[in-house]
């Protein structure tokens, strides 16, 4: 399956670009912070609590990041000036983590100075397991001052269930629970899909043991059941969690379903005039990426 996915995706970086913007469009909101807007206010008027991202990563100059930190800036005040229900997602290497600490979190600290600002809340995203310990290292030094700061754990990660301990220094663990997007080698990744699952549920377990708040990110239907379960059987309070999908991506009814039981559903929204540079880098990095895309194309 490999080997037709890197065939496929060879395929795809030889098509014009106008022809893959029509089916990125499916999960990309548009390239303007407007469009972001636009698609963040159809999703509040359906129900939908929303999280924005620009898309962008491994930033190269210290201008570039400042520059990026800025339309973050622009919009969070877009988000408080239309009244949207939404907050922000930033991956560290967008805003110059490559470039060096200092930058990352000299930018981050501007951001959560805005988010406070704003009334808002800002999420770092959990890139490539070479930032892992700057990125738990850095959300833990903020979060001192600040209260509207989370992060994120990834289910394929041995370490996450121990993470969670270091995470939980000042007794205020937010995260997003995701099983993790990066090719990671079997020395410090689960390489199963059903041991991820495994996984996902007792780290799931471990936060809420740990009387934290944590955001479901996950498209998997049979672990969201098995989530369901958990919630029934330990009549887990709905303050603890909410569910999350990347837009665009179809969810059976399930998005509809947690809703209709009062369960707070958040739609990660990406967008940004780098998404044709950034989707190839992230297909070209993992193509078993292509499998997805390709079945959703075909089943809905
Ligand atoms: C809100 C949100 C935020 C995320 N943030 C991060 C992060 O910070 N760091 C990180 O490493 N990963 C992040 N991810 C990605 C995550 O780690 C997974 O790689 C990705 O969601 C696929 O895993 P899954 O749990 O959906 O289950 P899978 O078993 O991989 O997928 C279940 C089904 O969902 C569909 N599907 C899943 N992903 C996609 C997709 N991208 N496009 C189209 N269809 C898809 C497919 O039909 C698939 O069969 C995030 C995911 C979500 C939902």
């Amino acid at each position: 399956m490999m080997i037709i996915n890197q065939i496929i995706l060879f395929l795809i970086t030889k098509l014009p670009k106008s022809f893959i913007k029509i089916f990125a469009s499916r999960y990309v909101a548009g390239e303007s912070q407007l469009d972001a807007i636009e698609t963040a206010k159809k999703l509040n008027k359906k129900g939908f609590s929303v999280t924005l991202d620009i898309l962008g990563e491994h930033t190269k100059t210290v201008q570039e990041a400042k520059n990026i930190t800025q339309e973050y800036v622009k919009l969070f005040n877009l988000i408080e000036k239309n009244n949207i229900d939404a907050n922000i997602s930033i991956k560290p290497t967008h805003i110059g983590l490559d470039i060096s600490i200092e930058e990352f979190e000299s930018n981050l600290s501007i951001l959560l100075n805005t988010a406070s600002n704003t009334n808002n809340f800002l999420r770092i995203d959990m890139e490539s397991s070479l930032v892992t310990n700057q990125t738990i290292n850095t959300t833990l030094k903020f979060q001192k001052n600040n209260k509207n700061l989370g992060t994120v754990v990834q289910a394929y990660l041995y370490r996450t269930i121990d993470d969670l301990n270091l995470l939980n220094k000042f007794n205020n663990l937010n995260l997003r629970l995701c099983k993790g997007i990066y090719k990671e080698s079997e020395r410090i990744a689960i390489q199963s899909r059903n041991q991820i699952n495994t996984n996902y549920l007792k780290i799931f377990e471990k936060i809420i043991h740990l009387k934290g708040f944590v955001g479901i990110a996950t498209h998997d239907q049979a672990l969201i059941e098995d989530i369901y379960k958990l919630i029934h059987r330990n009549k887990i309070d709905k303050k603890q969690f909410e569910f999350q999908a990347l837009y665009g991506v179809p969810m059976g009814g399930w998005l509809e379903k947690h809703l209709s039981n009062n369960y707070k559903t958040r739609i990660y929204i990406p967008f940004g005039p780098n998404w044709y540079d950034y989707s190839i880098r992230r297909l070209k990095e993992n193509p078993n990426i292509v499998n997805y895309i390709f079945k959703n194309l075909f089943t809905n």
